[in-house]
């Protein structure tokens, strides 16, 4: 078993999809053992996203992700990382992403894609740290 994070991004909770995507979550079989809605300082969403430092994207990626409320959460379960990447669907919903996944059922632009979950158990692990500090492992 292995743990993951996830976000809604705040399109996401914007549109009212918060319930979607933690009930896709948990029809897979995957566990929520974290769970907040919260507003995400600037400086945690440098950290979080510090591998697009200097990307032509990376100032609105951090406008967006700091524009309101968001959910994160830590789900864990056998193969939690790819499982929860295959729920998603690929970074662009229209040319990536394919019906019957979160992004590609729900989303069309690329930096409005709903959904955050880490790449790699590294990712997972520096990410959790970070979202979750004081969460028990
Ligand atoms: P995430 O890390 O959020 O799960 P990902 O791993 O599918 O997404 P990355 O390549 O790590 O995709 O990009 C991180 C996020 O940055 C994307 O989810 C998207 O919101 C935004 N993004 C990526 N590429 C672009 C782009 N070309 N234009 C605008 N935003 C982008």
């Amino acid at each position: 078993s292995e743990r993951t994070l996830v976000l809604v991004k705040p399109d996401g909770v914007a549109r009212g999809l918060v319930g979607e995507v933690i009930s896709r979550i948990e029809r897979k079989g995957l566990k929520l053992v974290a769970l907040e809605l919260r507003n995400v300082e600037r400086g945690v969403a440098e950290q979080h996203y510090a591998e697009h430092d200097g990307k032509p994207f990376f100032g609105s990626l951090l406008d967006f992700i700091t524009s309101g409320p968001l959910v994160a959460a830590v789900v864990e379960g056998t193969r939690a990382i790819p499982a929860f990447r295959q729920l998603a669907g690929g970074t662009d919903p229209v040319e990536k992403a394919t019906p019957g996944t979160i992004r590609g059922d729900f989303a069309l632009e690329t930096q409005f894609n709903l959904v955050h979950g880490s790449d790699s158990p590294e990712s997972a692990a520096r990410e959790i740290k970070l979202w979750f500090p004081n969460l028990a492992g």
